[in-house]
């Protein structure tokens, strides 16, 4: 292809190529419609187009966020309720989803598959275009909000991006954000919350929702963007005959409006519980705007910046604000993506009073550090460890591509401005030599007269509050309705509820585009490991696809490990790395990982054995990505801090143990469902035990203990560290695996650092918990999450790939029109492992019994659903696509060790793999009664605020 070249309506308008990614970038413009089109050829086998347009929000409503829930809700060819979900069902995608930013929509699949890839981007392009909804108020009233009528009459609001926005306007993190938004862009469209405010999206109407779609939805303010090996031509004529040439172009003004930088002040409140202490619950922020989307470098020394001054516990800025004792945590970011990148300071878990304090040591500290000169080899390990994250790429390679080129080209920018960031990091490394840092801190934060300030104060009569102001809303409304509108309503939520509760037709499902089980006889191909028994231990290898480029993962077998101190295990590993040594202190152990080390991690794995649920084996790990050059550094310093991190500093493991707490009350309120499945799952399986263990409620639990006794616990902490440290990491112990080196003398190198002592181990951990098996637990938030787990063993259940099949017919059939469609939560599911261990979950749930209610009746469902289907081919064809993930290398070695472990084998999996597509009527029957059997025997838990969680029937769990 050439530039000036004219393809199908579309001219080449530039050819370039982009060494840093192995591609060459074309550009193509749509003549007629005015799209623009973005190309990157690469030898990558995994597809991916996406879609983009220019969204601009004007209010709180949210309406961008529910327009891309609803097109995907049925279109012009594709006349299923839901198209979205059917692909789910039936495609071999890598990636299949929608995003809403705050300034743009994004629509990106990708497949590995050319007819599966095809089939995505028409199933997408009908839906931006043509999409049902504009035809249809129910779609709407469905994905944005409706009022539902209880058996008495009453009003209330429903809908799931209502829902959706309800769960995370709880998180303070989220919160925090917008709020800083509106202050910072008073008078551009970011300050605006793009997800829909819950208290504004109610003010949504019908009207207004297609408008805007007529307004943003035009090929003239379309940015395609294409990834990998495709037919290019192909794809061409398919976009300029079915869509764009019936468009002509449009002129339209978009632009963002510019931000002048101003300075501001706010206050606002977020929910805690009720009864929750209020003490150290208030966050300051700081944040300016720092400069325009075009200014790459600047960005890159921002976060270089940020990362020297505030990137640990040791780094000047927040060390300072700690030892202080000024807040628990503090962070200091770059903010960007967006039109005008900005930088925030933030200080976390502190109080009132002490916020002016907060603000004079920090500026106080930082002039101090301009004038006397940034320590350069600070530095240098910040931009190192910067740059190392850009030489290891993660997946979805095409979709992070795709959203990168937005980051310039959405703003009129070259789409390739980020793609090639080695130069940008060549010149700031030149400039640590010069005042340039320094000069730089001035100019964003010093001598910055437009900074704003927020302060986040906790409410324990926010989410009373924010119920009043809703009932309050509505009873306003429902004085207005004369008694003729209020029954077109009840009708409306009555035709909704009908046209929810009916099937798709065949006919219309057979518009819904899908693969054969002929297009998937391939079989695909694993990363391959090679075992060895080198140097008196188990050595695996693997292909490594990147020159130079080195994984090393260190597994200790600590299966002996009690499990009583399974909590405080994680905790040790956390402490790894972010203590002293014996021959250094934290802060030069911290810059000497980040300047030669690009990833180093320290994590408990337990390894189930799939035969015996009673049983598992744990190891520490070590996983490290490093230069090759790097090599026999990186393993010393792993002895090092393995072997010898001193654990006297109770100052430094208390400020961690603040932080991790803090982490963990955000995270189960924002994904309580994942503490709610390990919750369950801890009753049936040794494994499951001790992820629960060591990093489920328990852990918060042993975390509110430890904390509340500190200086008691804290010395029998040191003294077990201690033992553990000198029994669990000899090389007798010891399984290591490579990519990316040379085997032997990898394991030349780890067998000299960690000799082989003459401990001898258990072979298997055998855990069991001790909890009740009906829990809840309450969170300060508006939604719930309702979990239940059960084990099909009792009932002969196994594991095969028949069940593969399942989990997609009850996630994607049942459970989604049951509980999202029906009762308006944002997410659902159903899994088993392969030790045969169920589990269902809702997430951002209004209704969580009626959910619970739900997952007791799966099994009559599915007992139905395969009496009266005759075909599965579309849930099969989707449950391989499950089976093989597109996984960055990392991933890959992750899972082949974790094969190696579980003595899973390519064979074994192949083996599921053929299952899973003969799956026939008899099998899911059968599984059916498994099911009915295994779920009488269950184990609950509910997460949710106290108003919902009904405590007789359920014992409560006191996390906080
Ligand atoms: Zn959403």
């Amino acid at each position: 292809m050439k530039k000036d070249q004219y393809l199908s309506g579309f001219r080449v308008t530039r050819k370039q190529k982009i060494s840093e990614l192995k591609a060459i970038l074309y550009e193509l413009q749509h003549e007629k419609s005015g799209a623009q089109l973005v190309w990157l050829d690469r030898a990558e086998q995994n597809k991916t187009f996406c879609v983009s347009f220019k969204t601009i929000p004007e209010n709180d409503s949210g309406v961008f966020h529910i327009m891309e829930h609803s097109v995907l809700n049925g279109s012009k060819k594709y006349t299923v309720k839901e198209p979205f979900a059917e692909l789910l069902k039936s495609s071999v995608n890598t990636f299949l989803n929608a995003m809403t930013f705050n300034d743009k929509t994004m629509y990106p699949v990708a497949s590995r598959n050319e007819s599966d890839f095809f089939n995505l981007v028409d199933v997408y392009l009908d839906a931006v275009f043509q999409p049902k909804v504009l035809e249809d108020p129910n779609i709407f009233y469905q994905e944005g909000w409706h009022y539902s009528f209880d058996e008495n009459g009453e009003p209330s609001y429903q809908g799931v991006v209502f829902n959706e926005m309800k769960g995370a306007a709880s998180t303070l993190n989220r919160k925090a954000h917008t709020e800083l938004d509106k202050l910072l862009f008073p008078e551009s469209c970011y300050r605006f919350d793009s997800g829909g405010d819950p208290d504004y999206i109610t003010d949504l109407t019908y009207d207004d929702f297609k408008k805007a779609h007529s307004k943003y939805y035009h090929p003239s303010n379309a940015y395609f963007f294409l990834d990998g090996d495709l037919p290019l031509e192909q794809l061409l004529e398919k976009l300029d005959r079915e869509y764009l040439s019936h468009y002509m172009r449009k002129d339209h003004n978009f632009d963002l409006p510019f931000q002048k930088p101003r300075s501001g002040e706010a206050t606002h409140y977020y929910e805690i519980g009720e009864d929750e202490d209020l003490q150290n619950k208030c966050r300051l922020s700081l944040a300016g705007i720092i400069c325009s989307w075009e200014e790459i470098e600047k960005q890159y020394a921002v976060k270089i910046l940020c990362d020297a001054l505030a990137g640990t516990n040791e780094s000047p800025l927040k060390k300072i604000i700690l030892d202080k004792g000024l807040a628990q945590d503090f962070e200091m970011y770059l903010s960007d993506g967006i039109a005008q990148p900005w930088i925030g300071l933030e200080a976390q878990n502190t109080s009132e009073e002490k916020f002016d304090e907060i603000k004079e040591t920090i500026f106080s500290t930082l002039t101090d550090i301009a004038d006397r000169g940034i320590n350069k080899a600070d530095l240098l390990a910040s931009l190192n460890q910067l740059y190392f994250q850009e030489l290891d790429p993660d997946e979805p390679r095409g979709v992070i591509l795709a959203i990168t080129a937005m980051h310039s080209w959405l703003y009129g920018g070259d789409p390739e401005l980020y793609f090639s960031p080695a130069q940008q990091f060549e010149a700031l490394r030149e400039k640590i030599d010069s005042s340039y840092y320094e000069d730089l801190l001035r100019e964003v934060l010093l001598e910055n007269n437009n900074l704003v300030e927020l302060q986040s104060l906790p409410s324990q009569t926010y989410g009373t509050e924010r119920e009043a102001r809703e009932a309050e809303k509505l009873a306003y409304e429902k004085s207005l309705w004369s008694e003729n509108e209020k029954k077109s309503l009840i009708d409306a939520q009555q035709e909704l509820q009908v046209w929810q509760q009916s099937a798709d037709s065949k006919e219309d499902l057979a518009t819904v585009p899908s693969l054969t089980l002929d297009d998937l006889a391939e079989e695909p191909e694993y990363l391959q490991t090679t075992v060895a028994e080198m140097d008196g231990m188990t050595v695996l290898s693997h292909p490594a696809p990147i020159k130079g480029l080195v994984y090393l993962k260190l597994y200790f077998d600590i299966s002996d490990a009690a499990f009583e101190d399974l909590a405080q295990l994680n905790f040790m590993t956390e402490l790894m790395g972010n203590l002293g040594t014996s021959k250094r202190d934290a802060e030069e152990l911290q810059r000497e990982v980040k300047t030669h080390i690009g990833n180093l991690n320290f994590s408990l794995l337990p390894v189930p054995d799939y035969e015996d649920s009673g049983r598992c084996k744990i190891f520490y790990v070590v996983t490290c990505s490093v230069l090759e050059n790097e090599t026999q550094g990186a393993i010393d310093l792993i002895a090092e801090i393995v072997r010898e991190t001193v654990f006297d500093d109770a100052y430094r493991a208390n400020a961690y143990l603040l932080q991790i707490r803090e982490i963990l009350r955000q995270a189960s309120n924002s994904s309580a469902h994942a503490f709610g499945i390990m919750r369950v799952k801890g009753h049936y399986s040794a494994a499951a035990a001790a992820i629960e263990a060591s990093s489920g409620f328990s852990f918060i639990l042993w975390l509110k203990e430890f904390i509340a006794d500190f200086n008691a616990k804290w010395g029998q902490f040191i003294a077990w560290a201690k033992r553990f440290q000198q029994q669990m990491f000899g090389g007798e112990r010891l399984t290591v695996s490579v990519s990316g080196y040379s085997v032997a003398e990898a394991s030349k190198m780890i067998a000299a650092t960690f000799p082989a002592g003459a401990a001898r181990h258990k072979e298997y951990a055998e855990y069991s918990v001790s909890y009740p098996k009906q829990e809840a637990t309450i969170i300060p938030a508006a939604v719930s999450y309702a979990c239940m787990a059960c084990d099909t063993r009792p009932a002969n259940g196994n594991f095969s790939g028949e069940w593969l099949v399942v989990n997609r017919i009850l996630t994607l059939e049942y459970l989604w029109n049951k509980i999202r469609v029906q009762g308006g939560a944002y997410g659902c599911g159903f899994s088993i492992d392969k030790s045969a261990k169920c589990v269902f979950y809702s997430y951002r749930d209004p209704q969580p019994w009626n959910s619970l209610d739900s997952y007791r009746k799966s099994a009559a469902f599915l007992k139905e659903f395969a009496e009266k289907e005759s075909n599965f081919d579309r849930f099969i064809i989707g449950a391989v696509s499950g089976l093989d993930p597109q996984l960055s290398h990392k991933k890959q070695v992750d899972i082949a060790d974790l094969w190696y472990f579980t003595g899973t084998t390519a064979e074994k999996t192949l083996l599921v793999r053929r299952e899973l597509m003969a799956t026939n009527t008899g099998d899911l029957l059968r599984l059916s009664r498994i099911l009915e059997t295994s779920i009488r025997e269950n184990a609950v838990c509910v997460v949710g605020p106290a108003a919902v969680i009904k405590t007789e029937e359920l014992s409560l769990i006191d996390i906080w």
